[in-house]
């Protein structure tokens, strides 16, 4: 398994739970608004494995779970015997994923392997390739988060509320998705590395933390379970 970068402690990344975050290269979409393209696009970069099994080692006891994310980490196809690793040595684990891959995620289920997913749900169907890119596939995303539902998995949805979302798309997506135990609605906040060509599209301005609010408020008539994070 490889990692690209460490959050070696962090409040925000497990509902409840101090973390320790490891971030996998490569990703197979492309949001215009992903704040890891360093991460996804430059795999050169890689923290050496002793690095991350000495700190796992010396957290013991201090931190209360290991989060992976990416980039998507499903990609990797160590990530089930690192997860359980992890786990063997006394942490939680935490899967970040856009949801892409329902077959890693049902052997993840399979072998017991992860605490608490974060599946990310990132457009209404009709949009999900104009926002994602990479000919992403809304299909798989639903089925990924119907098999955590199907298997009782504590789980998490988030969509991040781009500009270029309105709130009948967010009305839309709230509707696609089955009934969720926790939907997280996070703000958009422009990234400092992306694209020259999506220049346009990082040009709209962000919604206030206000209109997102009051978007939850009618997002809840479709699913109650929404959280906002600030
Ligand atoms: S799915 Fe996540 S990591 Fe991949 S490009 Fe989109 S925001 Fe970035």
């Amino acid at each position: 398994m490889i990692f690209a970068g460490i959050t070696k402690s962090s409040l925000l990344d497990y509902p409840g739970k101090i973390s320790i975050v490891l971030y996998t290269p490569g990703c197979n979409f492309n949001c215009f608004y992903c704040h890891n393209r360093l991460i996804i696009e430059d795999i050169d970069h890689i923290i050496p494995r002793k690095e991350i099994d000495d700190l796992l080692e010396k957290r013991l006891g201090l931190i209360d779970s290991v989060v992976i994310t990416g980039g998507e980490p499903t990609l990797h196809f160590d990530l089930i015997p690192f997860l359980k690793k992890v786990k063997s040595m006394g942490y939680l684990t935490k899967l970040d994923s856009n949801g892409s891959n329902p077959e890693i995620i049902q052997k993840c289920i399979d072998e017991n392997a992860v605490d608490y997913y974060a599946i990310d749900y990132k457009a209404p169907i009709s949009k999900y390739e104009e926002i994602a890119r990479s000919e992403a596939n809304p299909r798989n995303v639903l089925n990924t988060i119907r098999l955590l539902i199907e298997h009782q998995k504590e789980f998490e949805v988030r969509t991040t509320v781009i500009p270029q979302l309105n709130l009948e798309d967010l009305i839309q997506m709230a509707k696609e998705l089955p009934p969720l135990p926790r939907y997280v609605l996070n703000p958009y906040r422009t990234p400092e590395v992306y694209l020259e060509s999506d220049q346009e599209l990082i040009d709209v301005p962000p919604y206030s933390e206000n209109t997102i609010a009051e978007f939850a408020k009618t997002v809840k008539l479709y699913q109650p379970n929404v959280y906002l994070p600030f």
